[in-house]
């Protein structure tokens, strides 16, 4: 089985990430947005009935304030409603409430402590995309022992957030991995000192008088550094 460039994959997920790459997307970032989307998906489908969400809700899931907003669009692209995001955020109000009620009082150190567990939403659309995020490191840094793979990543629109977290999975493996991360990471150092030096050029182009000066590869470097930093965009996917 090969993805549809030059990387050899084995099973759906290993043609996913070799996907994003070829189309210089950072894999890690499409991983994550993947199971973002299918949690959303699921839970404006079945989380108005789901009976474990609502026990896991005891517990404290909430959402968090970013796929609150996802839930609701996503609800809105599938049903044209917005009921089943009304139940799941009136279920999750109510506990909140429960909870700020049982703060008020003076007792400062259990407010910090309170308050301290509140702003953690616990939001199970987050737990997805971390735990497909972690699971793509794993198959990464796997898929690195093939030649063409170690390339890709090496050349590859990887985001910093996601360069870091490879980086730690190797220093935490083994021997070879981390000789072949080191081998990556020399590549993608070379990737990113010549976007430095470039988005440096468009830069020094910015002012008024020289604005004329900037040319198609001065403003793609400033496009491809804000999704060094911001991760890749996900037009196509996010509700
Ligand atoms: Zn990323
Ligand atoms: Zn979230």
């Amino acid at each position: 089985m090969t993805g549809p460039g030059k990387l050899p994959a084995r099973d759906f997920e290993e043609i996913r990430l070799a996907e994003a790459l070829e189309r210089g997307r950072c894999p890690v970032c499409d991983a994550r947005q993947e199971a973002n989307y299918a949690a959303l998906r699921g839970l404006a489908r079945e989380g108005a009935t789901d009976r474990g969400l609502r026990a896991q809700m005891d517990k404290g899931l909430g959402f968090c304030q970013l796929h609150s907003v996802g839930l609701s669009k996503m609800e809105l692209v599938q049903t044209s409603s917005q009921l089943a995001t009304a139940v799941l955020l009136d279920a999750v109000l109510r506990r909140r409430l429960a909870a700020l009620k049982r703060l008020s009082g003076d007792d400062a150190s259990g407010q910090l402590r309170g308050l301290a567990e509140l702003s953690d939403a616990k939001c199970p659309v987050c737990a997805r995309g971390t735990e497909a995020a972690r699971a793509a490191v794993g198959r990464l840094m796997e898929l690195s022992a093939d030649g063409a793979w170690s390339a890709a990543l090496g050349s590859g629109e990887i985001c910093l957030d996601h360069i870091f977290a490879l980086g730690l999975a190797a220093a935490a493996g083994p021997r070879e991995v981390h000789a072949r991360w080191s081998e990556i990471l020399a590549a993608q150092l070379r990737r990113l000192e010549s976007l430095q030096r470039t988005l440096a050029e468009y830069a020094h182009n910015s002012t008024s008088d020289r604005r004329h000066l900037i040319s198609a590869e001065q403003q793609a470097a400033g496009a491809a550094s804000i999704r060094l930093f911001g991760g890749t965009s996900d037009r196509d996917r996010t509700p």
